[in-house]
């Protein structure tokens, strides 16, 4: 069986979610706004999924907005709110570890004459509060703070953050996407005014998520339609796939606590048995103040992809940060944000782990990396005695 160490990437559908899906892929298939009884099915399975999302990151019921998943959610706070204000001048803050969701949104404002500051992280992925409170400006709109990063789960302090937004009068939106089911969430408590949400993350299914939008912040929608969602996001509600992320995002209250605490036990054992087990290999940021289930390392002198490769050859799935972009494979922008080389963040590779990651899967891994580093290192010229740079 193939050992699956990607789950910040995508999760499989728990078999409760599908459970919960199914009759709504079947014979209960109304339309939520269908006044006939088949369609008051369909909108009281809605309403219920509202509530379970509501009650996983501490909203009411009518601040969840259903959308296709995080990047919607995203493009949704930051068009919406910059829209929605009235400032003559708008200024956006967030940080450059971003996902691309929130990253290339904040680019398309920039081209709509926005002002976008981008605030760095120290060598631990960690965003300084203080760099975000000297970043704000009189025409500051939006602060876009994540919970916690996709590619090294550094957890970022998103409640000082948006206490400084709170203080200072401007929208506070964070992407909970890779934190939801890890970390407790209270939006109260982060002071979010946005928040962004995905189910194919948290055992759900892919394309459905939603943005929690607190009651009296101005949103323009970004799509226009039927009057579903308060006008907010127009479009037939996908009931099948709403029912899986109110059903995941239970779990995700649930079992939380179990799930972490056996998975970081996981995770520990395999960090610290490849930091042993490797010479020249480091961990990505702050070893204390990540998700559980994230590892992020970089193995010196062997390029990620060609590992990524011959470990997806020995059947293990994992992760670079690296994107393609008009062909050319970019190294990570997160890692190059916290300082490392172009060829640092090339040599980098992140596991993460998961619902179903087993101990025996472990002890494999634990096997298989080792090996596959060393010959992806004799095979690379350049890298006969890997040295780190720093
Ligand atoms: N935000 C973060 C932090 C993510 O990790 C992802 C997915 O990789 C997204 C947003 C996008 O979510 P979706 O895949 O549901 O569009």
């Amino acid at each position: 069986m193939p050992i699956y160490l990607d789950y910040n990437a995508t999760t499989p559908v728990d078999r409760r979610v599908l459970d919960a899906m199914l009759p709504y892929l079947g014979e209960t298939f109304g339309n939520a706004s269908s006044i006939h009884s088949a369609g008051q099915h369909a909108r009281a399975a809605v309403d219920a999924a509202r509530e379970s999302v509501a009650l996983l990151i501490g909203a009411r019921p009518a601040e969840i907005v259903f959308t296709s998943g995080g990047t919607e959610a995203d493009n949704l706070a930051l068009l919406g709110a910059i829209q929605g204000s009235s400032k003559p001048r708008k200024h956006v803050i967030t940080t450059s570890i971003e996902h691309h969701a929130v990253l290339n949104t904040c680019q398309a404002l920039e081209q709509r004459g926005i002002e976008i500051t981008y605030v760095g992280v120290g060598d631990d992925g960690i965003v300084d509060p203080g760099d975000v409170r000297r970043a704000l400006k009189p025409e500051t709109v939006l602060i876009s703070v994540m919970h916690a990063n996709n590619e090294t789960g550094a957890i970022q302090p998103v409640e000082a953050i948006g206490q400084i937004a709170a203080d200072a009068g401007v929208y506070f939106h964070s992407d909970a996407v890779q934190s939801a089911g890890k970390l407790p969430i209270d939006v109260d408590h982060l002071h979010a005014d946005l928040l962004s949400l995905s189910a194919h993350k948290i055992y759900g299914p892919k394309g459905v998520g939603a943005l929690y939008v607190r009651s009296g912040t101005p949103v323009e929608p970004q799509l226009f339609g039927g009057h579903h969602q308060r006008d907010l996001r127009p479009g037939t509600e996908n009931v099948p796939g709403i029912v899986g992320l109110g059903k995941a995002a239970e779990l995700a209250r649930l079992d939380r606590d179990e799930d972490c605490a056996r998975i970081a036990v996981l995770r520990d054992r395999l960090e610290d048995s490849l930091l042993s087990a490797i010479g020249s290999v480091r961990v990505n940021g702050d070893r204390q103040r990540r998700v559980s289930n994230t590892t992020n390392l970089a193995f010196a002198g062997a390029g990620g992809e060609a590992l990524l490769i011959a470990l997806d050859l020995q059947g293990l799935a994992c992760s670079t940060g690296a994107a393609c972009s008009s062909g050319a494979v970019e190294p990570s922008h997160v890692l190059t944000a916290m300082g490392l080389s172009s060829e640092e963040a090339r040599s980098s590779l992140r596991f993460s782990l998961g619902r179903d990651t087993t101990g025996e899967e472990i002890d494999e891994a634990m096997a298989k990396i080792p090996r596959a580093v060393a010959r992806i290192r004799a095979l690379s010229p350049a890298s006969k005695t890997p040295v780190l740079a720093r």
